[in-house]
C-alpha cells in the first residue's frame, strides 16, 4: 500500500468539500505516476458534487482537468520519463477493444470508460478519485503531452473545456467565414470563443451578463449579445452556422434555434439537470441539426493541446488555494467567474 495522498472530498451530496486522504496505486508496468500541480474546477464538478444527474458515488474527489509533472513511470512506459509534464483528462481508461475505442472515442466506450472521478477502474470496483489530490497513477495511453511553453496552471482547463469545445468546432466545420454563436461566458464559454476565432471564425458572444463584453471582446468575440433583452433574439435570427451552447441550467433550446442560418446545427455541451423540450418546427423549418458533444477522444484532445501550443491559446484562469473551493462553487453558480477557477494544488499539502 502505497502513503496517503492528500485529497479533498465531497462527503456526500450537497455537502461542502473537506480534507479526505485517498490512496492511489503503485505504478504498473504501462502507468504513470504524476504529481499534480495544478486543477481546473469545471461545472461538472459541481453538478456531480451536488449528485444533480442522479449517478453520483461519494466520498467523490472531483478534478479532470490536471496537470502535473512525471515522478515515476512503469517498466514498459515508453512516451513518458521521470520530470515530463502530462495531463490528464476526464477518464483514465477504456476498454480498448469496442468500436468507438478503435475509432478513438474511447468515452463512448461500450464497456463504460473508466471516468477520472465518479467512476471505477475497469475493473469496475475500484473507484476513480480525481485531480483535486496530489498525486494520480494513470495508464500512459490515457495521459497527454503537455507541450512545452504554456503557462501550466492555465493549460489544465484545456483538458475538459478546451477540448469539449474545440471537437465540435472541428466536427462541425468552423473555418474562416464561419459565423459561430457561443451561449454562456463560463469556463467552456470563454475557451469557444478564444478557439472558433483562432480558426478565423466571426464569433458572436451571446450572454446573460451585461459586465462580460469588454472581456468578450478581449477574448476574440467580434459581437456580444445580451440574450435576456428580447430584441437580440429578432436581431439576430437566422444568423449563425454554428451555435456552442454551453449554459449549465435549464434554458429554451428553441429560442436559439431560431438564430440559425438553414442548414445550420446548435451543439449541445452544457448538462442541465432537467431535460429540454424542442418544438421540432424550429428543426424542420431551414433543416437544421440540434446536435450533443462529449469532450474528446485521446487522439483528439493530443492534438487540441499541440493545437492550443501552436496558436499560444490557454484559459483565462483565477488561481484559488483548495479552502476556497466552496466559494468557488457558489460564484461559478452566480456566473461569477473569469473564467476557470484552478486550483493551486501546492495548497492541498498538510490538508
Ligand atoms: P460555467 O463556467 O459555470 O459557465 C456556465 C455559463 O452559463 C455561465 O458563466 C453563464 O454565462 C451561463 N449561464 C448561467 N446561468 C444562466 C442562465 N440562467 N441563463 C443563461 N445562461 C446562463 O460552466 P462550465 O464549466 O463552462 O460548464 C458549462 C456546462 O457544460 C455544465 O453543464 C457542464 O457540466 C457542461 N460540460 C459538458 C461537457 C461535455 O463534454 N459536453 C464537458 C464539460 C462541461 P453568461 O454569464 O455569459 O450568461
Ligand atoms: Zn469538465
Amino acid at each position: 500500500m502505497t502513503a496517503p495522498v492528500a485529497a479533498w472530498a465531497a462527503p456526500s451530496a450537497k455537502a461542502p468539500l473537506v480534507p479526505h486522504p485517498i490512496t492511489r496505486r503503485e505504478p504498473g508496468p504501462r502507468d504513470v505516476q504524476i504529481e499534480i500541480l495544478y486543477c481546473g474546477v469545471c461545472h461538472s464538478d459541481i453538478h456531480q458534487v451536488r449528485d444533480e444527474w442522479g449517478d453520483s458515488i461519494f466520498p467523490m474527489v472531483p478534478g479532470h482537468e490536471i496537470v502535473g509533472k512525471v515522478t515515476a513511470v512503469g517498466a514498459d512506459v515508453s512516451k513518458f520519463a521521470v520530470g515530463d509534464l502530462a495531463g490528464v483528462g476526464c477518464f483514465v481508461d477504456s476498454c480498448h477493444a469496442c468500436d468507438p475505442c478503435t475509432r478513438h472515442l474511447e468515452q463512448f466506450c461500450e464497456k463504460g470508460a473508466a471516468f477520472t472521478y465518479n467512476g471505477t477502474e475497469m475493473d469496475r470496483k475500484t473507484p476513480t478519485f480525481g485531480g483535486y489530490s496530489t498525486q494520480i497513477v494513470v495508464a500512459e495511453k490515457y495521459t497527454l503531452k503537455v507541450p512545452p511553453g504554456l503557462d501550466l496552471a492555465a493549460t489544465a482547463p484545456l483538458l475538459c473545456a478546451g477540448i469539449t469545445t474545440y471537437s465540435p468546432l472541428k466536427r462541425w466545420k468552423c473555418a474562416p467565414g464561419s459565423r459561430v454563436g457561443v451561449v454562456g461566458l463560463g469556463g467552456l464559454g470563454h475557451m469557444a470563443v478564444k478557439l472558433a476565432a483562432s480558426m478565423g471564425a466571426e464569433v458572436t458572444m451571446l450572454s446573460t451578463s451585461r459586465a462580460k463584453e469588454a472581456d468578450a471582446r478581449r477574448l476574440g468575440a467580434h459581437a456580444f449579445e445580451l440574450t435576456n433583452e428580447p430584441q437580440t433574439l429578432k436581431k439576430l435570427a437566422g444568423r449563425f452556422d454554428i451555435l456552442i451552447d454551453t449554459v449549465s441550467v435549464e434554458h429554451d433550446l428553441n429560442t436559439y434555434l431560431g438564430l440559425l442560418k438553414t442548414e445550420g446545427a446548435m451543439v449541445c455541451l452544457g448538462v442541465p439537470p432537467k431535460p429540454a423540450s424542442v418544438a421540432v418546427m424550429s428543426l424542420i423549418y431551414g433543416n437544421k441539426k440540434l446536435a450533443g458533444s462529449m469532450i474528446g477522444g485521446i487522439a483528439e484532445t493530443q492534438e487540441m493541446l499541440d493545437y492550443c501550443a501552436s496558436k499560444k491559446i490557454t484559459a483565462d484562469v483565477e488561481m484559488i488555494p483548495i479552502r476556497k473551493i466552496n466559494e468557488a462553487y457558489e460564484r461559478m453558480l452566480k456566473s461569477d467567474v473569469r473564467y476557470r477557477f484552478v486550483i493551486d494544488i501546492a495548497s492541498l499539502k498538510g490538508s
